[in-house]
């Protein structure tokens, strides 16, 4: 089957074309500054990249554009777009309604509408991703693919704030988790590394990009995951601020004169190991300034790595043992110095690191020495592939 996965932001849609019996992408691409301007970057497999400004005035155009290049005679993947025999759809999020993909009826759009208080950034843009690929493929039926089901299977005493509980049964206020399709992904093909069956293992996945989770996979399930309510939770990221004492809010705004609302936006878009190093979000530049001497990126660097340590070390004890940890995206995928010193000093725990393996970047590899009880793996994350393998097993 060929399977169209669709990943829309609010100014942004990302887009792979991919056959599911061989699981090859057969091109892929991305449209920029919708409702600004526009411009889509695409490339069909073995032709050459291009990018193109076309006025982009709503999310409608955009998929159009892409519809477009999918066929274009010369540049595109397919010769019409009967080709097309399903669409997933990434959605953020999907509460506690959905613990699995569905496929995509009014209901089930209702359903997600019902979520956008959840995620009020995300949710609205990938509805009108739906919406806009709807009118344009009305017979090829959607899937949808939510970042939050894969956490469904936490226990409530996991998921549960201590706060009054009538802020869960009243406002649904919990611990949701996101990146689900990826731990889901990245947990499945660590166990298959491991020979063994998924329902006997205990596995660590530390997702470990722009924004970074970690989840303790038991069994196959996520029994806990460190993004809560939103992505802001857990880890500090690239500009977010993960886990700080609450009562830091009403202090800052107190001193900096602001609300609420603006000091959470610090907290999203300021804070981090970009907020810590006052240099940049992005760890190359993190490393090169650590490099040079500047200390501000090495704490920013040291305070990222301690935060992945603990949550390894508290989801150890949280499934009571520990087959393998794997490391995943941008980050994960690509900096031994991150993946270092997360992992020393657990030695005790069973985890021993090859220096020399660690030192390989984007690659699927074992960085864990012959003799480490718990298997340390870099496993590529592949999300869009993810959707469209969910999507094809659903239509
Ligand atoms: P997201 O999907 O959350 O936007 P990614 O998983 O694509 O993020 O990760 C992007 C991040 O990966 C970059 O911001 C950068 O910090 C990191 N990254 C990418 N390549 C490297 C590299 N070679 N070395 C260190 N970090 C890298």
């Amino acid at each position: 089957m060929k399977i169209l996965v669709i990943n829309c932001g609010s100014s942004s849609l990302k887009y792979q074309l991919i056959d599911s019996e061989t699981e090859q992408v057969m091109a892929k691409g991305l449209c920029e500054r919708i409702t600004i301007d526009g411009c889509l970057t695409h490339t069909t497999t073995g032709k050459e990249k291009y990018s193109r400004n076309v006025p982009m005035p709503d999310h409608n155009a955009a998929v159009k554009y892409v519809l477009e290049a999918l066929v274009d005679s010369e540049t595109g993947a397919l010769a019409s777009l009967s080709e097309i025999d399903a669409v997933g759809h990434r959605i953020v999020h999907g509460g506690e309604k959905f613990a699995t993909s569905s496929v995509l009826t009014e209901d089930v759009i209702a359903a997600i509408e019902e979520c956008n208080d959840l995620a009020p950034l995300h949710n609205p843009a990938n509805l009108i991703g739906i919406r806009a690929c709807m009118k344009l493929m009305p017979d090829v039926p959607m899937v949808a693919v939510f970042d939050t089901a894969f956490h469904q299977t936490m226990p409530d005493k996991a998921y549960i704030y201590g706060l009054p509980y009538r802020y869960y049964s009243d406002y649904k206020i919990r611990k949701y988790g996101f990146h689900g399709t990826s731990h889901s992904f990245v947990s499945k093909r660590t166990a298959e590394l491991l020979g063994k069956d998924i329902r006997d293992t205990k596995i660590i996945v530390c997702h470990l990009g722009n924004g970074s989770s970690i989840t303790a996979v038991d069994g196959g399930k996520s029994v806990d995951t460190t993004m809560g309510l939103t992505p802001l939770a857990g880890l500090p990221m690239g500009t977010r601020s993960g886990d700080i004492d609450p009562a830091i809010i009403e202090f800052v705004a107190a001193k900096e004169n602001m609300t609420a609302e603006q000091v959470t936006t610090v907290l999203n878009k300021e804070s981090g190991v970009f907020g810590l190093s006052g240099v940049s979000s992005d760890f190359r530049d993190l490393n090169k300034g650590i490099a040079e001497g500047n200390d501000r990126c090495r704490l920013a660097m040291e305070v990222f790595c301690y935060s992945v340590k603990k949550y390894i070390g508290s989801y150890a004890a949280v499934m009571g043992g520990l087959d393998a940890v794997a490391f995943t995206a941008g980050v994960g995928e690509n900096d031994p110095l991150v993946r270092k010193l997360a992992t020393e000093g657990l030695e005790f725990l069973g985890i021993k690191i090859d220096e020399k393996a660690n030192q390989v970047r984007g690659e699927e590899i074992c960085i864990s020495t012959p003799d480490s009880k718990v298997a340390v793996w870099v496993v590529p994350t592949n999300e869009e592939l993810a959707i469209a393998r969910e999507t094809a097993a659903l239509v």
